[in-house]
């Protein structure tokens, strides 16, 4: 069958990449197809990966803040993990969210087919749908958002009942004994510092000598001794080569630096070693739109080398992050109706880590920033020199500032502590304004906060930081 409309964009995908792509496309007038196959609107990050890891980890985060309750002064008899009621509230935020997107599709006359959507040839998409039957669709341009798929090891599939990936880990409707994660980006960080808070007994295994190795070297440190302290056991530079599934959970053999063999035993395991691009099937090499390892190549207004059609998010090679998708949505969608835009800094995109204890982080690390020439100087302070912190009873971890002599600009901001995900927000807008240390040190911070901490770090960049 063939539509007899003809859309200015077909955005192919519902993730935070193409919805809003497809908001921002309305907005300046054109006429949008979006085209999603899954039954609910809103992609990974609303159905599997941002919204739900968050909602269960709140419920974490009160857990632990109600077993420390007594230390300021308020006593529950009992207090315990509901997971039925978790998982309700989750699945409950979930639908919001997605309506939510749904929503939005229609207020802003966004036209949505359901179905498996692909290249057609120039200027046409197809889309199947559940039943089989295909659409054609007339489209000018297109935005490819189709987003990516958890990953797996060589040889050690993921099987949904033994071996989780991160969309299996949410349908738990019980907290395992104990939990193998494989892999200690933040994904991984996020699942073991919920489900060791929920009771289980974890173990991270990372094939690189320290966890979430995209963080400064301190921020991993001090995440793999809080980790510790909360008794999660932690193997750097250890390479899961087998798992075997038996009676009750899976035994997997590893080897470690120096070539020793350990064996581990878990009811469950979390397979969290990254994710690839969905780009299979969806006619890339018909219409000859160039791929590197599967992920769509572009330029730098998200262009692909095929006339009208542009990628965005997950399925090309920038950092996998949801804000980051619709950024690249909304920078797409402005060059295609001829406005002014700006490249996007990939050195200026906040991450958070939302484990106990958060990350937050911006920037270089002091590593990178020495590596690309920079004569740098750090400032850090702790949270436990700030009276928020202590109100809190959530004193620990540090806010570390790294700067250039030269100048004296923010290169990179690296938060671990309460908040820390929140906080992060004060050191972007700085970065994009190009701040230099001393403007956040004149920049009066109100107290108690937690951001005093930013503005002492500043202060120890410039060598006079007062509450410590
Ligand atoms: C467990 C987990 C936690 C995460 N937490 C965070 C976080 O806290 N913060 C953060 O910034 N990022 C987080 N992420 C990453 C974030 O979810 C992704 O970066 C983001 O969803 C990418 O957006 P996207 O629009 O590119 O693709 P996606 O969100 O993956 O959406 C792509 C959509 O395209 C659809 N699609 C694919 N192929 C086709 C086709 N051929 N036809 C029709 N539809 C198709 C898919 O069904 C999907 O709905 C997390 C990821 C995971 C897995």
């Amino acid at each position: 069958m063939s539509s007899n409309k003809t859309y200015d964009l077909c955005i192919i995908g519902s993730g935070p990449g193409g919805y809003v792509a497809a908001i921002r496309a309305a907005q300046l007038g054109m006429t949008v197809l979006i085209v999603e196959k899954e039954p609910r609107l809103g992609g990974v990050c609303t159905l599997w990966g941002c919204i739900p890891t968050k909602a269960l980890l709140h419920t974490a985060d009160l857990l632990e803040e109600a077993r420390h309750g007594a230390e300021v002064g308020v006593s529950a008899r009992e207090v315990r993990l509901d997971m039925p009621a978790a998982m309700k509230h989750k699945e409950k935020i979930v639908r919001q969210s997605s309506n939510g997107v749904a929503y939005l599709m229609k207020k802003n006359r966004v036209d949505v087919a359901a179905g498996f959507g692909r290249l057609a040839g120039p200027g046409r998409v197809s889309v199947t749908g559940a039943d089989g039957a295909e659409t054609i669709y007339q489209v000018k341009n297109v935005i490819l958002a189709t987003g990516s798929t958890p990953r797996s090891l060589p040889g050690m599939d993921i099987d949904d009942r033994t071996v989780l990936s991160s969309t299996s880990m949410l349908e738990l409707t019980e907290v395992p004994k104990s939990l193998v994660v494989i892999g200690s980006g933040a994904v991984g960080v996020e699942f073991a510092s919920m489900h060791s808070r929920f009771g289980a007994k974890v173990t991270i295994i990372e094939v690189l000598p320290r966890i979430v190795p995209v963080e400064d070297e301190e921020i991993s440190r001090e995440l793999a001794a809080s980790f510790k302290r909360q008794g999660i056991a932690i193997y750097p530079e250890t390479r899961v080569e087998r798992i075997t599934r038996g009676e009750g959970g899976a035994e997997l053999l590893a080897r470690s630096a120096g070539d020793k063999t350990e064996t581990f035993r878990a009811e469950k395991v979390l397979m969290a070693v990254g994710r690839k691009p969905l780009s299979d099937g969806i006619g890339l090499e018909a219409m000859g739109v160039a791929t590197d390892k599967g992920y769509v190549k572009v330029d730098a207004t998200m262009r692909t080398n095929v006339p009208g059609v542009y990628a965005i998010g997950d399925v090309i090679p920038t950092q996998a992050l949801a804000h980051l998708a619709s950024a690249e949505g909304v920078l797409a969608v402005e060059h295609m109706a001829g406005k002014p835009t700006q490249p996007i800094n990939y050195d200026q995109i906040p991450g958070c880590t939302y484990c106990s204890p958060e990350i937050g982080s911006i920037g270089l690390t002091e590593a990178k920033a020495r590596e690309r020439g920079y004569d740098v100087v750090v400032g850090k302070f702790p949270f436990s020199a700030v009276g928020k912190a202590r109100i809190l009873n959530q004193a620990s971890g540090f806010v570390k500032i790294v700067a250039e002599k030269k100048y004296d600009e923010v290169l990179g901001v690296h938060i671990i502590g309460p908040a820390a995900t929140e906080l992060i927000a004060e050191a972007a807008a700085a970065m994009k304004l190009e701040a230099t240390s001393e403007e956040l040190v004149k920049t009066i911070h109100a107290h108690p906060t937690l951001s005093e901490a930013i503005h002492e770090a500043a202060e120890a960049v410039q060598g006079h930081a007062i509450h410590i």
